[in-house]
């Protein structure tokens, strides 16, 4: 017997229906009691009303009957579809909670139709990301993993490293069957091979699945008037773009999301990098430190007809403005108001002696060396216009190839920590490897196929902690 829980499952607010979804053994009594009737048909609608202890009505609607264990928690289910008002919902839940419910904890539901194994961790926290989901490539990611396709690539492989194991451990017992030396007659070695050669594949698509469910933080950071802000309106007001506010951040550094060619950017313009006395200045200039100490991506953006005049160079005005000079990976530096060029040839060869790059046209990336700082990395630049839109097509493009995101068509969400539990496999896959390989140390190459499954099998739960489970299921929307 588990308590029965309750929570109000459809956003807070005004709407045509808002509905209470209960799970647990007394789900089914409640329903009774709170309406008046002896019987639900699972999977039937009934049409009911809802009443308060001494009679009065509190509101008309569905019920809906899933019984254990077919239904989303593998629990008796039932959904009480009222109208979608605040008092009226809230009256009813407390009326639920009178006959005997209680209140569902954040991401309860998900978590009790985990532990009765109608979902795995991966599944789980699918749905989560498909309810947060800021572009529609995410969405269906989402929906794609929720539906088991990224689970079954896990089990795949789990299931061939229980076969390699077992391979392994059958050499280690019998070492001389048939005069056969398993360990070095390339079979296990083989298929070892194969096995990390898949995780391998699993990771870059779980990457690209990680960049388009979380994005990437981009810092826009320049002197004032090099257009900023018109970059980041440029950003904001394509046709494609979806623009939302980010709950909760501070007014001070200005944050946008925006998605762009299903890239999700998370853009913070930082005013004015500079030494000042103004407390409250210094504030927001410690925020922009800690934004750029934390960006994925920085853009510097400069004015061509301004901001490098007198011999520098665009990374000295990144090491200027950063404090120190940032990886080139790292870097992005946009040379604004190319229109201005055109009008003005001086300007083109002023800039061309500023930077020693090897091509140097309008609306192209080009790449240059700064030698003494950078021992030979490249940096990029790429020329736009924000006032006439020129190049920025070119320089989402080339964001979008510096943090690697080219997400195949069906892609599958993935988070951080399915990026991590698959490193950590491919390092004891390596390990085995150099065992099996360098060393024909069986023991060795067995215990670590077997951290590698145990740190595969973390993605979709089965040795999962519970700290860790309390903090993935502790995130989602109560209700879920
Ligand atoms: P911020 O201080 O860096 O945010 O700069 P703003 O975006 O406010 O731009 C400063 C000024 O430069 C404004 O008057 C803009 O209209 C102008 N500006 C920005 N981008 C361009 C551009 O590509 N070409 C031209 N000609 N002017 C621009």
């Amino acid at each position: 017997m588990t308590t029965t829980i309750a929570a109000i499952a459809t956003p807070l607010g005004r709407g045509g229906v808002g509905i209470i979804r209960l799970s647990g053994s007394k789900a089914y009594a409640i329903a009774c009691q709170l309406t008046g009737k002896t019987k639900f048909s699972p999977r039937l609608a009934s049409f009911c009303r809802f009443y308060q202890a001494d009679g009065t009505i509190i509101d008309e609607g569905l019920v809906l009957y899933f019984n254990a264990p077919h239904s989303f928690t593998g629990e008796d289910v039932i959904e009480l579809q009222g109208h979608g008002g605040m008092i009226l919902q809230n009256q009813l839940l407390a009326r639920v909670f009178e006959l005997g419910a209680q209140q569902a904890n954040a991401g309860e539901f998900s978590y009790r139709a985990f532990d009765n194994d109608k979902l795995d961790l991966v599944q789980a926290e699918a749905i989560a990301d498909a309810i947060d989901a800021t572009s529609a490539a995410a969405a269906s990611s989402a929906i794609r993993s929720l539906s088991g396709e990224f689970s079954l690539k896990i089990n795949q492989l789990l299931e061939q490293l229980i076969h390699l194991r077992l391979h392994v451990e059958a050499a280690i017992d019998f070492p001389d069957e048939e005069d056969v030396d398993f360990l070095s007659d390339g079979v296990i070695q083989d298929k070892l091979e194969q096995t990390q050669a898949q995780i391998q594949l699993v990771l870059a698509t779980a990457k690209q699945g990680q960049l388009l469910r979380d994005g990437i933080h981009v810092v826009l950071a320049g002197r004032p008037n090099a257009g900023k802000s018109s970059l980041l309106n440029r950003l904001a007001g394509q046709e494609r773009a979806i623009v939302t506010e980010i709950a909760g951040t501070t007014r001070d550094t200005l944050q946008e999301t925006v998605v762009l060619n299903g890239l999700t950017l998370h853009l913070t313009d930082t005013a004015g990098l500079r030494e000042t006395e103004d407390t409250v200045e210094r504030i927001g200039i410690a925020r922009a430190r800690t934004a750029i100490a934390q960006a994925d991506m920085l853009l510097l953006v400069y004015d061509v007809t301004r901001d490098i005049e007198g011999g520098s160079t665009p990374i000295q005005l990144a090491e200027q403005l950063f404090g120190e000079l940032p990886e080139a990976k790292r870097l992005l530096i946009i040379a604004n108001k190319s229109d201005l060029l055109s009008q003005n040839s001086d300007k083109t060869v002023q800039l061309s002696n500023a930077l020693t790059e090897t091509s140097q046209t309008n609306n192209t990336v080009s790449t240059f060396i700064d030698t003494d700082a950078n021992n030979g990395q490249g940096y990029e630049q790429v020329n736009v216009s924000c006032e006439t839109g020129a190049g920025i097509e070119n320089l989402i493009e080339t964001l979008c190839a510096k943090v690697g995101f080219h997400p195949p068509e069906n892609s599958l969400i993935a988070r951080t920590r399915h990026l991590d539990a698959l490193r950590r496999t491919l390092i004891y896959l390596d390990e085995a490897h150099e065992q099996l390989v360098v060393f024909q140390a069986g023991e060795l190459v067995a215990d670590s196929l077997r951290q590698a499954q145990h740190s595969l099998s973390e993605i979709t739960g089965a040795f999962s902690a519970d700290d860790l489970l309390g903090k993935i299921f502790g995130s989602f929307c109560i209700g879920k």
